[in-house]
């Protein structure tokens, strides 16, 4: 299978399922923003949600929060973003497309694909110029220059203008760690690959506030703890893989970075990023703000500013990736079935309640079980159709579990459980129903 015919499968079978739709569609859709239709919505917040679990209800050193989009514009002087937070662009004047300087060999030239951009014998590319990143709007009724405020481009920023009211609201010592999950806007030059690149995203960050010395140690520490949350997801090890900034790649806050990185069908790219971001941050907003940032550590009875160990990961580009990654055609008796085998834990659906037949009283046994699980979790009740179709259906949806009211049931009150991957079934009593898929979800 080619691999852009792979993508296109399943950007369509995205739409088709109700995973992800093009934003606006009815009047053309606005390019690069996506919508989460019903199934997508329920795997994105699994995602969100494995995430908060792992980072702040399982520890005791990270609390959460969840900081306003719109900043004070000083935020983005002191971060670094109004002067710096830019790409290179480049126009073609034939073809009058853009595009991003250090990504023209990512890039197709319009009038030739085959071709990146300027190496068409009519390209006529200008020379590089800096474009913020930045989505800037206006605070109140007046457009003028005073009155502008960014969409943030990050969420990390609102973490470190509140370090200090954790700190003092919180039972948090050093070394501790803030986490939010929420929306960040940037004006990509050149956004793209379905969910991957989009001007409109969510992000998952955690910032890890530690005594300056001991920054390298708990670097490697969530280096190695990011890596196996991936895999806890489900994500293939062997498609996952760490790629380090070298000296000309690091940005300007960062003292050591390494990038998570998945293999897509359009080539490795980066998921998540764990950077060593030194005092940088809070150093500039103490400096912008002429508010004392400093920690006073009461064991050494010392005074510092504390570096920074910072996760970065998308929620939308996760949730790419788990698609990408659950994928999966085969041949089964002559026709291909269509497969997303997630991990349980972020499966949209955890379980299919069908009636064999619909009659002879198993719709009203399946509608009963069907009420009961859904107290527990995701469940889907389904009674139309040939019952190969009906698990077909499921297996596109990543449903894992499938549970069939037959003529069995009726008697012994025991259901078929089919398995979604290994699409083998074992017959459970409906009195253990729940506790078998629970202990296969977690
Ligand atoms: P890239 O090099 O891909 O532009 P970046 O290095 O600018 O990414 P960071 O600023 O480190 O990314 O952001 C952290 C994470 O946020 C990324 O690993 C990615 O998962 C996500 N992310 C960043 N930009 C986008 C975007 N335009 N669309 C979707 N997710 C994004």
């Amino acid at each position: 299978m080619a691999d852009t015919t792979l993508m296109e499968k399943l950007v369509s079978l995205c739409k088709r399922r109700g995973f992800v739709f093009q934003s606006s569609e009815i009047y053309g859709g606005l390019g690069s923003v996506w919508d989460y239709g019903p199934l997508g919505v329920e795997l994105k917040k699994n995602v969100k949600d494995r995430w908060w679990r792992a980072m702040v209800h399982a520890r005791d050193d990270i609390e959460g929060l969840d900081a306003a989009i719109l900043m004070h514009p000083r935020t983005w002087e002191a971060s670094g973003h109004v002067a710096g937070f830019t790409d290179p662009l480049v126009d073609c004047k034939t073809c009058k497309a853009r595009f991003r300087a250090d990504k023209l060999q990512d890039a197709q030239c319009p009038q030739k694909p085959s071709k990146h951009p300027g190496e068409h014998s009519t390209c006529a590319l200008t020379e590089p110029r800096m474009f913020n990143l930045m989505f800037k709007t206006f605070m109140g009724p007046v457009e003028e220059q005073a009155a502008v405020v960014y969409l943030r481009p990050e969420t990390a920023q609102g973490i470190y203008v509140n370090y200090q009211n954790v700190l003092n609201s919180s039972r948090q010592r050093i070394p501790f760690g803030i986490a939010q999950i929420g929306k960040a806007f940037r004006n990509e030059i050149t956004p793209g690959n379905f969910i991957f690149r989009t001007r409109e995203f969510e992000q998952m960050e955690m910032q890890f506030f530690v005594k300056p010395g001991s920054d390298d140690e708990w670097f490697e520490r969530w280096r190695e703890w990011r890596m196996a949350w991936h895999h806890s997801i489900g994500l293939t090890p062997a498609r996952l893989r760490w790629h380090q900034h070298g000296p000309g790649e690091l940005a300007h806050y960062a003292k050591a970075a390494f990038d998570i990185e998945y293999e897509f069908p359009f080539g490795w790219n980066e998921i998540e990023g764990i950077h060593n971001r030194s005092d940088f941050d809070l150093g500039r907003h103490q400096e912008y703000s002429g508010k004392k940032l400093e920690y006073f550590d009461q064991a050494s009875n010392e005074r510092y500013l504390p570096f920074i160990v910072e996760t970065s990961a998308g929620a939308d580009r996760v949730t790419l990736t788990v698609l990408v990654n659950a994928y999966r055609e085969e041949e089964v008796e002559g026709e291909t079935r269509v497969v997303l085998s997630f991990h349980p834990s972020i499966a949209p659906i955890k379980a299919a309640v069908l009636p064999l037949v619909k009659k002879d009283g198993m719709p009203e046994v399946a509608e009963r079980i069907y009420h009961d699980l859904k107290q527990q979790f995701t469940c889907f009740y389904d009674d139309s159709g040939a019952i190969g179709r009906r698990y077909r259906r499921m297996d596109e949806a990543g449903t894992p579990f499938c549970c069939t009211v037959d003529g069995d049931t009726l008697k012994d009150g025991t259901l078929t459980v089919r398995d979604r991957d290994a699409m083998s079934q074992v017959r459970v009593h409906q009195d253990q129903l729940s506790a078998y898929i629970r202990e296969r979800i977690a």
